[in-house]
């Protein structure tokens, strides 16, 4: 199957969105909202809030350091409840099992619910090669599948729409008068998607949690389509990675205060769906059919590479995303995959493999946001300076290939590449040179000033301007703060405070 990543893209596609006024503003508005209401919710937890972090770090770092243990509990106890496990080594057996479903049970309609683990394997092209119609029923999925593009955040996948966009959206697609009024946009929304569920064979979810103590899979939403999804059509097919399985009940409690106060910044979802097996009756709620597809597709190498192993901790909160000051600025398009921010920074290395996405660790201040935000606490900063040096390190690259994408992995590690790393390697060798000396730095100092004296504005028209078309490049003083210093010492008192020249004190 031919997967769309345009990871390699990565340079145009954030030069295009950074010249997008409207993104821009889009942007702005909604990761400025989500911070600032994951904030107070943070506030509102107290002291509880460090102690829940602590305690959910520990459960995830249990779970997939016994993660054999706890995925063969969880399978045996579906099973158990009449359901049926599917073990998908990659995208293409995963999309195989459930298209080849639908065709066996006549299915022509699918409801899906936002899941990322179907965009990854891009089920919807699988289904409809099979004949079957996915619908999303996620509003934000909806206005993106209207749209014909992929989400641009994990959490709201529509963020980079303003409401302007999305009332001319459904006034094209829908074929009903524009408003932009959000109750009649979501009222036309929720009358067409409540006619496709009535009609729909099959519903796909994702899964937030697996229990392996109990075999429930525990879905988190605030539409109530996901509860539709699951309940009305006859089969249902949740999809899942390997890593969201979790040891007990109990765990809960830890992450059901933490997903929607990091996510949203509610104290609780609207709805949280436990779904435990089929239907045991006629009058009970829920599907005559239960099938878990358990993925791999290269979560397996993640989890044998202890530096960057924790990456399979996140729930997918989308904090860390919000958060970023990159992030904030190219949005999740310019990503290339489906996983954006500081943590699609991580995982799509390792999930498309390193060469088709070198560029992505390096898109980072190493400002240490993401992991102050994080609620499982992962150390993000740490597994992009280790990516990095994976993907800078000769010999590396293309070892650690994995994931359903790098099977078609063509080496981008070219001799372009190289000879900036060298020419990046001899640059800190002098700076570390002139910074172990001061009559070297004092020399240096010099040199720049002059140097950024010819360049003028923002070094345009010199070797550096590709650099600083996107960066600000501080003038270089007059005189520097060495040159500066005697003046000032001679200002300051004993004490160290400004002497007051006029009153001769
Ligand atoms: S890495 Fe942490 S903050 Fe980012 S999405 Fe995952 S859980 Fe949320």
């Amino acid at each position: 199957m031919d997967h769309e990543i345009n990871t390699e893209g990565f340079v145009d596609n954030y030069r295009r969105a950074l010249a997008d006024a409207q993104l821009q503003k889009a942007l702005a508005n909604a990761t400025s909202r989500f911070t600032m209401v994951r904030s107070l919710a943070v506030k509102s937890a107290g002291e509880e809030w460090e102690r829940l972090r602590t305690r959910a770090r520990a459960i995830k770092e249990h779970a997939i350091n016994h993660l054999d243990h706890y995925l063969e509990e969880f399978s045996s106890n579906i099973e158990r409840l009449g359901g049926h496990v599917f073990w998908a080594r990659d995208a293409d057996e995963a999309n195989d099992y459930i298209a080849g479903l639908a065709r066996e049970r006549g299915v022509k309609l699918a409801v899906k619910s936002k899941s990322m683990m179907t965009e990854e394997i891009e089920l919807n092209r699988a289904l409809a090669v099979a004949g079957v119609e996915a619908v999303e029923t996620d509003l934000g999925e909806y206005i993106i599948q209207l749209a014909g593009e992929r989400p641009s955040h994990i959490l709201a996948p529509a963020i980079h729409k303003t409401r302007a966009d999305v009332a001319d959206l459904f006034a094209e697609k829908l074929h009903t008068e524009r408003t932009e009024e959000i109750e009649l946009m979501t009222a036309l929304a929720r009358r067409v998607l409540r006619e496709r569920f009535a009609s729909a064979g099959m519903g796909v979810t994702g899964a937030n949690f697996a229990v392996a103590e109990t075999g429930t899979i525990v879905l988190v939403e605030n539409e109530g389509n996901i509860r539709l999804t699951t309940t009305l059509p006859r089969v249902h097919v949740a999809l899942m990675g390997i890593e969201k399985v979790i040891p007990r009940v109990e765990d809960l409690t830890v992450f059901l205060r933490l997903l929607p106060r990091s996510a949203s910044g509610q104290q609780m979802s609207a709805y949280v769906s436990f779904l435990t097996g089929v239907k045991r009756s006629a009058t009970e709620e829920g599907p005559e059919e239960l099938h878990v597809v358990v993925l791999d597709n290269g979560r397996v190498d993640m989890l044998a590479n202890e530096k960057l192993r924790e990456s399979l901790y996140c729930i997918r909160c989308g904090a860390c995303l919000n958060i970023c000051p990159v992030y904030q600025k190219i949005g999740g398009h310019a990503y290339g995959w489906i996983y954006p921010g500081p943590i699609g920074a991580v995982l799509t290395p390792q999930l498309v493999g390193r060469s088709r996405a070198a560029g992505l660790p390096f898109a980072s201040s190493l400002c240490g946001a993401c992991r102050e935000v994080c609620p499982i606490k992962i150390d993000i900063p740490d597994m992009l300076l280790h990516l990095r040096h994976e993907i800078k390190e000769p010999g590396l690259e293309g070892k650690h290939e994995s994931g359903t994408a790098a099977k078609s992995f063509k080496p981008a590690f070219n001799l372009k590449h190289r000879l900036a790393l060298i020419a990046e390697r001899a640059a800190f060798k002098l700076w570390a040179a002139v910074m172990k000396s001061p009559a070297r730095y004092a020399r240096a100092a010099r040199f720049a000033r002059l140097v950024g004296q010819a360049m003028g504005d923002n070094g345009r028209g010199l070797p550096v301007a590709r650099w600083t078309a996107t960066r600000d490049l501080p003038a270089v003083p007059a005189r520097s703060f060495r040159e500066r210093w005697p003046e000032v010492a001679a200002e300051i008192d004993d004490s160290g405070k400004k002497r007051d020249i006029k009153d001769g004190r």
